[in-house]
C-alpha cells in the first residue's frame, strides 16, 4: 500500500511540531522558574538568618525607656542591648541634660536627677530585658 500524504499526516506532523514549540517554551520556563525560586530560596535563608529586633518600654526611676535588643536568630544568641535615651512619662519625649548634669523635659520642664543614667543602673536594666527576652525564649544563651 503506497503511503500518501495526506491532512491526517499533515495535522499529526503540525501536531508534533506544536507539542515540540510548546515542550521547548515549557522547558526554557521551568529553567528560569528553578533559577527563581533557588535565588528566593536563598533570600529565604538570608532574612531567616538576619538579626532581629525586640524593643521594649520600661518605667524605671520615673522616667520612661525603650531598651533595644538584637539577636541572632540563626545562632540562638542575643547579641546586644540597647537602653537608651530616656523619655518623659507624662510628654513622651526624649528628656534632655541640663546644666547640673539632671536631666529635664523640654516640653513640661520637669526635672530628673542625673543618677538615672548610673552604670548600675544601666546594668540591671540590661539584665531585666535580657530575662524578658529569655522568658519568652529560653532556647536563646546570654
Ligand atoms: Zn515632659
Amino acid at each position: 500500500m503506497p503511503s500518501v500524504f495526506d491532512a491526517i499526516h499533515a495535522g499529526l506532523g503540525l501536531a508534533a511540531f506544536l507539542f515540540f514549540a510548546f515542550w521547548l517554551v515549557a522547558r526554557k520556563g521551568n529553567m528560569t522558574l528553578a533559577r527563581r525560586l533557588e535565588a528566593l530560596e536563598g533570600r529565604l535563608a538570608e532574612l531567616k538568618n538576619a538579626p532581629g529586633e525586640q524593643e521594649y518600654r520600661l518605667e524605671r526611676h520615673d522616667l520612661l525607656w525603650y531598651p533595644l535588643l538584637k539577636y541572632s536568630p540563626a545562632e540562638k544568641k542575643i547579641l546586644s542591648v540597647t537602653i537608651g535615651v530616656p523619655h518623659c512619662p507624662g510628654c513622651f519625649v526624649q528628656v534632655k541634660v541640663a546644666g547640673n548634669k539632671d536631666f529635664s523635659c523640654p516640653k513640661c520642664a520637669k526635672s530628673f536627677p542625673g543618677s538615672v543614667v548610673d552604670l548600675s543602673v544601666m546594668d540591671s536594666m540590661e539584665k531585666l530585658v535580657r530575662s524578658y527576652f529569655r522568658q519568652r525564649r529560653p532556647e536563646f544563651t546570654a
